[in-house]
């Protein structure tokens, strides 16, 4: 069965590209595939050049830096996507950091200025980037983020960042309460491990990788095309009726314990 959705007439803001195994560009991938006009934000200028590769050839689109714990940036990034939209039927914030330390140390250690570096970085930047697109979203709109399974269960070396993606998928429950009368949707794409450089930074991440790849349901891990396509389905109307959810895209291994024969 296939399925076309046409998004020619949709805007989307992409938040959160670093390179092409980013979970964020497997989604703009989806979106451009569609039609979709989309923007892209990066944090720092040595991710420019990447990404200016990357979109290189698809029209409709522009890019712009901002670190999303900035305010000016932030202010600036909306003002440039009503500059050239108008208005946006799409946010994708696909945006995690936490200090290296904190990931190397018990959770008990964790310092006060890790732990709000680390929640500021990857989950108040979605209530942020909410309230800065409000004025711009269309009735109807849609808002999807990326969330890891250690926000329910203790994942080795996670730490701190697996109580940022537990206020991740909380603050998405309250912004799609807030902005539900205007039937803007707001959802949390929960994927299993992928290689990024973002996962790369995570202490042991080969090995819950392949571990992952030997329990999943599947037997193998999920990939990104597959978020992309989850996220196509959360951010067109395909998606509609569905808030504030955090869904998975797995290939089955949060189901499961272990698989039978593994470790
Ligand atoms: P990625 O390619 O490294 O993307 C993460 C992006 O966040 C990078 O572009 C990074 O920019 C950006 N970022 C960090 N701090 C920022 C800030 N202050 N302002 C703006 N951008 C900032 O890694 P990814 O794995 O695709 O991560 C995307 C999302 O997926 C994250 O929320 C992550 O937790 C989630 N996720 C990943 C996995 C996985 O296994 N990979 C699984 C589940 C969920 P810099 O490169 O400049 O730091």
């Amino acid at each position: 069965m296939s399925v076309t959705v046409d998004l020619s007439s949709k805007t989307a803001l992409v938040m959160g590209v670093a390179n092409a195994r980013s979970l964020g560009w497997a989604i703009a991938e989806q979106l451009l595939a569609a039609g979709c006009r989309v923007g892209f934000s990066y944090q720092g200028e040595r991710l420019k050049p990447e990404l200016e590769k990357l979109t290189a050839g698809h029209s409709g689109v522009w890019i712009q830096q901002a670190d999303a714990t900035n305010e000016e940036e932030m202010t600036a990034l909306f003002a440039r996507a009503k500059e050239e939209f108008g208005t946006l039927d799409m946010l994708v914030h696909s945006i995690a950091f936490a200090p290296r330390g904190a990931m190397e140390n018990r959770f008990l250690d964790t310092s006060p200025e890790d732990w709000n570096t680390a929640l500021s970085v990857s989950a108040y930047t979605l209530v942020s980037a909410a309230r800065h697109a409000e004025p711009l979203l269309n009735d109807g709109a849609s808002i999807v983020s990326l969330t890891y399974h250690a926000s329910q269960q203790v994942v080795p070396k996670y730490n701190v960042m697996g109580v940022a993606k537990a206020a991740l998928e909380a603050a998405t429950r309250y912004l799609a309460a807030d902005l539900g009368l205007r039937e803007i949707r707001v959802n949390t794409i929960s994927a299993g491990p992928m290689r990024t450089i973002a996962a790369r930074s995570i202490p042991g991440f080969s090995g819950l990788y392949d571990k992952g790849a030997r329990n999943a349901a599947f037997g193998r891990n999920a990939t990104p095309g597959e978020v992309g396509k989850l996220a196509l389905f959360l951010l067109s109307d395909l998606g509609t009726g569905v808030t504030g959810q955090t869904m998975y895209v797995d290939a089955g291994l949060s189901i499961m314990t272990v698989r039978e024969g593994q470790e």
